[in-house]
């Protein structure tokens, strides 16, 4: 059979080169075409600007052009763009390690690199599993290759990951033959302030999963407090207490992903301060570069790096992306760091908190379901996803770029985003139920 192929005709082409993700391109509209942007907006080919109230995945959250980042980049460039960390090294590498080790919680002190928060997880599991049949404390975990995760949770596209999110709600069902089985746990239900009594029957239901598989499950890994493209269902820090608990009391290597979670989201730096507790394993990214480039880090206690200590070569961690610790990465992170330490970025987000707090959570309409606000991120859940039609269009003749899904309007602002603005994103998103019938 002769290769015959079809070349797009130039009035498919723009529209049809580019695959964009989680869309049906056959119906996709035309795309809004972004030339740059300034702290909170996007601007676009027409010169027209767009507040952008996701901060692009909720990664830009020094906003857009910020000019340190921008020079950090430039600076780098001039020097060295990239170098394997295969036998060899460079400072802005080893200077993230260490900036990553200092502002974490205390115990988390060896830092494995990687591009992407999805790769991020995926180094965690494999560390998490090859740990379990290393370590020497306990003969009790040596056949253990299955991880416990949440429903609702959402920790990447790849196969791994995907494996670990949510099998019911998530856009991953199609996949269930191709993917290995885990065990998943119920997703939480008792809120961010719920009283410690009222987490105990999450905590039941945790135990239960522990109990009855512990012996074949190397880790347990969460979103803390936030599970985010799940539903941004937000949680008690008294289920991380338990879940650490747990773990300890089953060998149980406790992973948290803070992909979207660190870097101030929810409030602290990284949410796990809100229940005092160290995970073994935290993974990192979005936030890590300010958004500026993709990159991750996984970062692990001393008894897990020790595990790989050994005469074999074939104890050692077996993983190395092309990559990781990429010097424009690093370095635009370590700048993305300093800004966040010099402008006080905590004091921003527990302001834009407040905003968030006194525009949203009086709110209410029929179609309504549930208002939440943790940190620098709210939501409106609502009953039904048919009433966030036209939501997102509602807000881009406001000048908002919003961007729904399922049966959640939400906002993830970058900590730049003056109190106007962020009200200007607050009143696009209440002002859609008001065109409803
Ligand atoms: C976005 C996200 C990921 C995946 O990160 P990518 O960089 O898109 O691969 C993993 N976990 C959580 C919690 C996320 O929000």
């Amino acid at each position: 059979m002769p290769c015959t192929r079809t070349r797009l005709t130039p009035q498919t082409l723009p529209q049809q080169a580019l695959w964009h993700p989680y869309t049906q391109m056959q119906a996709m509209a035309a795309p809004l075409e972004i030339v740059g942007g300034a702290g909170p907006r996007m601007t676009l080919a027409s010169g027209e600007t767009l507040l952008d109230a996701t901060c692009s995945w909720w990664c830009m959250i020094h906003g857009y052009g910020h000019p340190r980042l921008v020079s950090a980049i430039q600076a780098q460039a001039a020097e060295l763009c990239h170098v394997m960390l295969g036998g060899i090294r460079h400072r802005p590498a080893v200077e993230l390690a260490e900036a990553l080790v200092r502002i974490t919680p205390a115990g988390l002190n060896h830092v494995f690199f990687s591009d992407s928060g999805s790769v991020g997880m995926e180094v965690a599991m494999k560390m998490a599993v090859q740990y379990q049949q290393q370590r020497k404390d306990r003969d009790d975990t040596k056949g253990r290759t299955r991880m416990l995760s949440l429903m609702k949770a959402y920790h990447g596209d790849t196969a791994g990951c995907m494996a670990v999110c949510d099998p019911e709600e998530g856009m991953h069902s199609l996949f269930a033959d191709f993917l290995p089985k885990h065990y998943f746990a119920p997703a939480p239900t008792a809120g961010f302030t719920a009283s410690r009594e009222a987490v105990e029957a999450d905590i039941a239901g945790l135990r239960a999963c522990l109990e009855a598989h512990h012996h074949e499950i190397a880790a347990l890994l969460m979103e803390p407090l936030l599970q985010a493209a799940g539903g941004l269902n937000m949680y008690s820090p008294f289920y991380l207490e338990a879940a650490r608990t747990l773990c300890d009391e089953f060998g149980v290597v406790l992973i948290f992903d803070e992909v979207a979670t660190g870097f101030g989201r929810t409030g602290k730096l990284f949410a796990c301060e809100h229940a005092s507790v160290t995970p073994d394993i935290m993974v990192l990214s979005k936030g890590l570069t300010g958004g500026y480039l993709g990159h991750a880090a996984t970062l692990a206690q001393s008894h897990i790096f020790h595990a790989f200590d050994g005469e074999d070569a074939n104890t050692a961690f077996m993983h190395g992306p092309t990559f990781m610790g990429n010097p424009l990465a690093c370095r635009v992170a370590l700048e993305s760091l300093k800004v966040f330490e010099e402008d006080n970025y905590l004091a921003k987000i527990a302001e834009l908190n407040q905003v968030l707090r006194e525009e949203l959570l009086d709110f209410s309409h029929p179609a309504i379901r549930d208002i939440r606000v943790l940190g620098a991120t709210a939501v409106i859940e609502v009953h039904d996803a048919r009433s966030l039609e036209g939501a997102q269009e509602h807000a881009r003749a406001q000048g908002v770029w919003l961007r729904p899904f399922g049966r959640w309007l939400y906002t993830m602002p970058a900590y730049i985003t003056s109190h106007d603005d962020l009200r200007q994103i607050t009143r696009a998103m209440t002002s859609h139920f008001t065109t409803l019938s």
